[in-house]
């Protein structure tokens, strides 16, 4: 039993992930725009210091597990995406990783997605400008693709970097050197409110109903259970991991360009 943080606690995946947890016995920190424990805005700079800050204030500096899944989708303009899915994910992470070490063996679960490879033409340069907090980059390269395409690429090169930063960092002497075990559920089509704007959408419905999901649409506690046991000791092996539960999308997609080779 612990105390779990959990943004985008209120709907979809982080509900169902709240559910499971709670009925597991953790004490369970919600942090969303509404019905949540703290009630934070993860698209300013403002919003993000207050969770962070009340987060360690109610669980008084410890923390033994985060799920980092507060996010938004296309059709949502592809600033409050940017702002929500990396700014908000990425200061979540390093704002709450001292209370996760201090808890001397906690988890952490960022939700990534497989649009980070089943999104076409990402920019590289857009993925970079993420990695580098280069707000004026990113803006310059969505204002580049232009309405309305760039609210699906800030939301596909969002989740790369999300999940690259967690990457880059599960391995060093700050996380896992800590105790802290990082790793990434990247979802398919789930039936949620995020997608279901998608599919409401006259631009974007189309594209996200045709999508190939070889299972058929997946259900928020899908992912749930998979979030819930990454938090567990038993998934204590894992570090840096990016687990694709998607219902066959990626396998279909890319079937062949990963695992690859690599020279040294
Ligand atoms: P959802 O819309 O049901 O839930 C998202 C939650 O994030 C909501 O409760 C919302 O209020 C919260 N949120 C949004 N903006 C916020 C802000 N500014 N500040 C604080 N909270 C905010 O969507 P979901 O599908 O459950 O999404 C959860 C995660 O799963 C997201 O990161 C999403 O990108 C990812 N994901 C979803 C799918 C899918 O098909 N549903 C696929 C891949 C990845």
């Amino acid at each position: 039993m612990g105390t779990i943080a959990i943004s985008g606690s209120a709907s979809g995946i982080g509900a169902a992930t709240r559910a499971m947890l709670d009925a597991n016995g953790h004490t369970i920190i919600g942090i969303d725009l509404r019905d949540a424990e703290v009630i934070a805005d993860l698209t300013t700079d403002e919003g993000r210091h207050s969770a962070v800050t009340e987060v360690i204030a109610r669980c008084d500096g410890v923390l033994d597990g985060l799920v980092s899944g507060a996010g938004l989708g296309p059709p949502v303009p592809a600033a409050m995406i940017t702002e929500v899915n990396y700014f908000g994910s990425q200061a979540l992470l390093a704002g709450l990783r001292p209370a996760l070490a201090a808890a001397q063996g906690a988890a952490v679960v960022q939700i990534g997605s497989n649009s980070s490879t089943i999104t076409p033409n990402l920019p590289d340069d857009l993925v970079d400008a993420f990695l580098a907090h280069d707000r004026t980059a990113i803006t310059a390269a969505l204002d580049e693709i232009g309405e309305p395409f760039d609210s699906a690429m800030a939301y596909g090169a969002s989740k790369i970097a999300i999940t690259r930063w967690c990457r880059r960092q599960a391995t060093t002497d700050d996380w896992v050197g800590q105790g802290i075990r990082l790793n990434v559920i990247a979802p398919g089509a789930v039936q949620t409110p995020l997608l279901e704007r998608g599919d409401d959408d006259p631009i974007y419905g189309p594209l996200t109903t045709q999508l190939p999901v070889p299972t058929g649409r997946g259900a928020p506690e899908d992912i749930a259970t998979w979030i819930t046991f990454m938090l567990t000791p038993a998934a204590r092996f894992a570090c840096g991991s990016v687990i694709f539960v998607d219902g066959g999308s990626d396998a279909l997609i890319r079937t062949d360009d990963w695992p690859s080779t690599f020279s040294m």
